[in-house]
């Protein structure tokens, strides 16, 4: 058999722990044997991070930057307990967080959805994917707990002296304040990754605010969408037939619960944080979950939503094969694959990233599953297998 050529590489980032066990038989049984794989590796795992001081991460991220497309293995979050663990020189940050303050995108998240396991919300048929917004509001807010009676203030000093001030509450008693702020920049990338994600995905793209109470901070996030939309994106989203629908939050998560799903829910970050964890809890599980950051100049880096899974890590140190669910890290490398294909114009690479997805999901109907699916499965029979027999079963379909 030809195995099909690709001329651009990904940028491919190894991680750790039980992810980076499945990494290695995805790359063996599903993709080395069709494709002509070509990729520049960068070693992410917690090792390789202590030993370049972390510059393996940037330098990833600015890979990505090079070549336009990235799939990344999930790595692990260094805290207090992995310092000891794997003898650190120092606690590194997330390296998302470092990948994502390079490439400064939004993380789109969606759900796989198979016929045999249905979500929790009849209705939905389609997937929903959320699009957080990654920058301020509460996460880099400033609080104040005060005890006593007193006034509060909202002042801002521009660089040119002119001083703007606003009471917030003259205080009677002891009470609680918080300011938050947002940038123009941020909240205009966030809508660009937004309107082009729709389009890339011809999906519609719903966004909500609470501007009829927060009458400058969430209205400048709806004047700021539509001005994008109106400017850049119109003409493309009235071409591919497809609509930027925007409403306030509370009425958009009553119509989000009434859908069918299949669109794009843009969401300011604190929404983005609650709803995506209810919409993946409502879809199934966390192992069915992709997750792609788009930066607004249009690069990709696509990885799983979950994390290492150091629980069966542990289980596979000690010799056990276990049955961990693969399907999202599938679904990174399916992702980056049929985008590589798309950017290079390689319509046999994008038809095996169809076809990769297609196996795997044919393998999941034919109730072949990993163990968190088991329990979740309405079509009678079920075979529980082990991540290896599960990747097997793929490539049978494949081949
Ligand atoms: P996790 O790895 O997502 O796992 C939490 C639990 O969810 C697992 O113990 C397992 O439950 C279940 N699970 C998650 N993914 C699964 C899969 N593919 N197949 C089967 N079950 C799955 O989260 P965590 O244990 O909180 O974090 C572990 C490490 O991952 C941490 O060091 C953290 O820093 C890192 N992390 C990385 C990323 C990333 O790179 N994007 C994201 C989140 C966390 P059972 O044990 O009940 O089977
Ligand atoms: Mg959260």
């Amino acid at each position: 058999m030809t195995k099909i050529k690709m001329v651009t590489p990904i940028v491919e980032m190894d991680g750790d722990e039980m992810t980076r066990i499945l990494w290695k038989m995805i790359k063996d049984e599903l993709l080395i044997p069709f494709i002509d794989l070509k990729t520049e590796y960068y070693d992410l795992g917690l090792p390789e991070r202590d030993k370049t001081d972390d510059k393996v991460t940037v330098d990833a991220a600015n890979a990505i930057k090079k070549y336009g497309v990235g799939v990344k293995c999930a790595t692990i979050t260094p805290n207090a307990q992995r310092v000891e663990e794997y003898k650190l020189h120092r606690m590194y940050k997330s390296p998302n967080g470092t990948i994502r303050a390079i490439l400064d995108g939004t993380v789109f998240r969606a759900p796989i959805l198979i016929d045999g396991i249905s979500p929790v919300v009849k209705n939905w048929t389609k997937p929903i994917t959320i699009a957080r917004h990654a920058y301020g509001d509460i996460y880099r807010d400033v609080e104040i707990r005060t005890t006593q009676k007193g006034k509060a203030t909202l002042t801002f000093t521009g660089e040119d002296g002119t001083v703007t001030s606003e009471e917030v509450y003259n205080f009677e008693c002891p009470g609680v304040l918080l300011a938050q702020h947002n940038k123009d920049t941020s909240i205009r990338s966030f809508a660009h990754s937004c309107f082009k994600y729709a389009i890339a995905t011809k999906q519609d793209l719903w966004f909500a605010t609470k501007d009829t109470i927060s009458k400058k901070y969430d209205h400048t996030f709806k004047d700021i969408f539509q001005e994008v939309f109106d400017v850049e994106y119109k003409d493309e989203f009235e071409k591919l037939g497809i609509v930027y629908f925007y409403t306030l939050i509370d009425d958009a998560v009553a119509r989000v619960i009434r859908s069918e799903g299949g669109y794009i829910w843009a969401c300011k970050n604190y929404d983005g944080d609650v709803m995506s964890d209810m919409v993946s809890t409502a879809f199934g599980s966390l192992a069915m979950m992709t997750s792609v950051l788009v930066s607004p100049d249009g690069n990709y880096e696509y990885e799983a939503a979950h994390g290492t899974v150091t629980k069966h890590y542990y289980k596979y140190l000690k010799g056990e094969q276990t049955s961990t669910n693969p399907v999202a890290t599938i679904f990174a490398w399916s992702g980056a694959l049929g985008k590589r294909g798309e950017k290079d114009n390689l319509p046999e690479l994008a038809a095996f990233a169809d076809k990769l997805e297609k196996a795997t999901i044919d393998t999941l109907e034919a109730g072949i599953l990993t163990k968190d699916l088991t329990g979740l499965w309405e079509k009678g029979e079920v075979k529980a297998v082990t991540s290896l027999e599960f990747i097997q079963a793929i490539r049978q379909r494949l081949a």
